[in-house]
């Protein structure tokens, strides 16, 4: 089912896997998705490696196994970095034979060695979808706080304004810690005429190491009081996870709460995050249980 037509009727829950490496790496993909599967996403979302390194292969097998074998809508993640027309036809036909028919268009993160070929931005790349693959349902990416390359947050938000004009269908959200940057964001797309809807990503963090990790990657602020439940877990791996999912579920209840068009957590291929946030959802009403 298109994605965009879900979000036409109700407010929507969905997950982010990532292709794991390995030996099985199907295999593993399919048990992680049937676990999910279980808290009834509206769709489950398969990244892809930029510059079609490492393991991109494989986004769309999962895809097709989430479609076709777990009867979960499947949205596979699609970059256009390093890539030619011809890359990124061949791309969209392997996505047709695999019954895929969400995709989501992204430039995908710089690859040392791999430069611009045919396509400079995700706008670019939604366009040419637009043309060739007509049928396909488009989601982009966009920033709540700017995109970590562009220092001047309204420009971020001309060229979002882009995404749309090319033919996205709606925005998947960079994750966040802070809800007031994302409510403040929605407020900014309705004064740039942006009005497909906005999908909130949220990520728990893990641990120190890795919330400083995202915030160096993706440009996500960290606001005082996760930095003072971080302090008050101390060093103990456990005690900084447990923080990190207790906010997660509090930022998405608040989310529920303000009436967002979707939910996507971001579940780094843990299906128990997955557990955690469905509950939270059913428990405040977002979700049926
Ligand atoms: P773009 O929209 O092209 O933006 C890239 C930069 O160019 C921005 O700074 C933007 O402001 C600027 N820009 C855009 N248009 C113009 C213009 N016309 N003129 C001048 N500047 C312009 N990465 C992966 O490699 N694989 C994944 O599977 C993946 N999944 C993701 C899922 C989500 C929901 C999100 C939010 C990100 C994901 N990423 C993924 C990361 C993403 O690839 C990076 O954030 C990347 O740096 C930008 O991608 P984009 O599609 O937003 O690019």
């Amino acid at each position: 089912m298109r994605i965009s037509d879900i979000l036409a009727g109700k407010q929507t829950f969905s997950f982010e896997i990532f292709p794991p490496k390995g030996e099985l790496p199907v295999d593993q993909a399919r048990e992680v998705s049937r676990a999910l599967a279980a808290y009834d996403p509206d769709w489950i979302s398969v990244t892809f490696s930029a510059g079609g390194s490492g393991n991109s292969g494989n986004t769309f097998a999962i895809a097709h196994a989430l479609e076709h074998e777990l009867d979960v809508n499947a949205l596979a993640h699609f970059t256009c970095m390093g890539a030619t027309v011809a890359d990124v036809d061949r791309g969209l036909d392997a996505m047709r034979a695999a019954g895929i028919s969400n995709v989501l268009a992204l430039r995908g993160d710089r690859v040392p060695g791999r430069d611009v070929v045919d396509f400079t931005y995700a706008s670019d790349l939604i366009a040419h979808i637009k043309v060739v693959a007509p049928e396909m349902c488009i989601g982009a990416a966009c920033y709540p706080e700017g995109h970590v390359e562009c220092e001047d947050f309204e420009q971020s938000m001309r060229h979002l304004y882009l995404k749309q004009e090319a033919g996205a269908d709606f925005l998947v959200s960079q994750l966040f810690f802070n809800n007031e940057d994302f409510y403040r964001f929605r407020e900014m797309c309705l004064r740039y005429r942006i009005k497909i809807p906005i999908v909130a990503g949220i990520m728990p963090f893990t641990s120190e190491a890795q919330i400083k990790r995202m915030a160096f990657t993706c440009g996500a602020s960290i606001p005082s009081r996760v930095i003072k439940r971080l302090v008050a877990a101390g060093d103990q791996k456990d005690a900084q996870a447990r923080a990190g999912m207790e906010y997660a579920c509090e930022q998405v209840a608040d989310l529920a709460a303000n009436g967002v068009d979707g939910i996507h957590i971001y579940s780094m291929n843990h299906p128990e995050i997955g557990r955690a946030m469905h509950d939270v959802l059913v428990g405040c009403g977002y979700l049926k249980a």
